[in-house]
């Protein structure tokens, strides 16, 4: 019971997204035991039966149409999206999010009894059907174990592989690599032997008897001595961001790496090409990184275009706000559900490095446009740092203060103590 309790904690955050397709959940073997799929549960009549299903939102569902496609009819489906809107937003859905219904099947008639969903791991929302027909919801406060999890270590080969083979969620990592990256270029700064540290939460859930991330609360990276740190902060108007130890948001408009590389291979400018063999002008960075790295939108935005384009092999274009766009080539493939017009948040995963096109090894050729005119991404101005004030200001640095007794290894007050490497990296978890 060290770092669990009375830590500030934000929201977990939704991840919104767009795409136009449904499945069928797909089911684990655990969860199998707990659900079933299309299978009448009790005959009420001989023609009546109660229908049990689960659904998963695929990348643009919206909420209509998974009513529809469950053969409600639109009268219905008005009623129950009306109740749903009562306490969150349909457009809020996030891929992945479950959903249970129970129908009531009366020959070709379908009626909605029951809508179970969860909008965050913490948050439950119910719509039921009274016996007059009408739609009520509910949303609950589910109670889960709690804990926070901690995992430190040493670089051996970069932040994105140590934290992977340290055993943390994808999701977590992400969200870290995403929140480091506007102050440390991944792939130039840092060293074998850095030091860092990650606390993150973690949620038992027992209906599913299963371990799930929330969000990231700290990570740091000491860099030649030098500590770059996040902290995750909800303000008292309920904004969640990511800060530094003076309170200051770290967000940019867009990210200088947005691929958790291991190292920028060419840089802007003239240089000699490697296949065409003549010395051409590099309109953007490569950044060397293993096939199938996550590659990161820079900033948020709407995808343009996302095809095989010649020498530049499967390639993603981003429309930003103030005429920016940014570009990514060569992957070796998309991010499930990417469709031109899909709506990107930064840090958001778009594709896999590659080496499609014109490319003599996996890399990540990234280019970044103002007007339709390239610009050196490693030279894009970030915009001043938004910080906090007032009570969020005094709130949040009790948190930094109570994150600072929790971190044992990192020292940040001049000098570091570097880990002894245990394997691949010392977890532990406080709860
Ligand atoms: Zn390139």
């Amino acid at each position: 019971m060290r770092a669990g309790k009375g830590i500030v904690l934000g929201v977990v955050s939704l991840v919104f997204s767009c795409g136009l397709l449904l499945k069928i959940f797909q089911f684990s073997d655990a969860e199998l035991e707990n659900q079933q799929i299309q299978e009448p549960l009790l005959s009420v009549s001989a023609k009546t039966t109660i229908v049990d299903k689960t659904l998963e939102v695929l990348p643009g569902q919206t909420l209509a149409e998974i009513l529809s496609l469950e053969g409600l009819d639109p009268t219905q489906n008005h009623l129950i999206i009306n109740s749903f809107k009562q306490k969150y937003d349909p457009k809020d859905l996030k891929v992945g999010q479950n959903f249970q219904l129970k129908i009531q099947q009366k020959g070709s008639q379908r009626r909605l009894l029951s809508l179970v969903t969860r909008p965050t791991l913490l948050q439950e929302l119910r719509v039921t059907c009274d016996s007059s027909g009408a739609f009520n919801s509910v949303l609950l406060e589910r109670k889960l174990n709690y804990r926070l999890e901690r995992a430190s270590g040493n670089i051996t080969s970069s932040l994105y592989a140590d934290t992977v083979k340290a055993g943390i969620p994808s999701q977590i990592i992400s969200e870290l690599t995403h929140g480091l990256s506007f102050g440390v270029h991944l792939q130039r700064d840092i060293h074998q032997n850095d030091p860092y540290e990650v606390i993150y939460e973690s949620y038992y859930d027992p209906d599913t008897k299963s371990t799930k991330p929330g969000s990231l609360i700290y990570a740091a990276i000491g860099i030649k001595g030098e500590p770059h740190e996040i902290y995750r902060y909800q303000t008292r108007d309920g904004r969640v961001g990511l800060y530094n130890h003076k309170g200051e948001s770290v967000k940019r408009s867009l990210l200088t790496t947005p691929v958790a590389a291991v190292r920028l291979s060419s840089a802007f400018g003239y240089r000699r090409h490697p296949i065409k063999g003549y010395s051409q002008y590099h309109k953007g960075v490569d950044f060397a990184a293993s096939r199938g790295s996550p590659v990161m939108a820079a900033g948020d935005g709407i995808v343009a275009v996302a095809r095989h384009w010649g020498g530049y092999g499967n390639y993603i274009r981003l429309k930003h706000d103030n005429g920016y766009a940014t570009v990514y080539a060569h992957l070796s493939k998309y991010a499930a559900g990417l469709h031109v017009g899909s709506t990107v948040r930064q840090g958001q995963v778009i594709g896999y490095v590659g080496s499609t096109g014109n490319s003599t090894g996996p890399h990540l050729h990234h280019e970044v446009l103002i007007n339709g005119k390239h610009v050196n991404p490693q030279n894009v101005k970030a915009p001043p740092a938004a910080r906090l004030a007032g009570l969020d200001m005094a709130n949040f640095k009790k948190f930094v203060s109570k994150i600072k007794r929790e971190t044992r290894g990192l020292r940040f007050n001049g000098q570091m103590a570097l880990y002894t490497s245990k394997g691949v990296g010392d977890r532990t978890s406080t709860s």
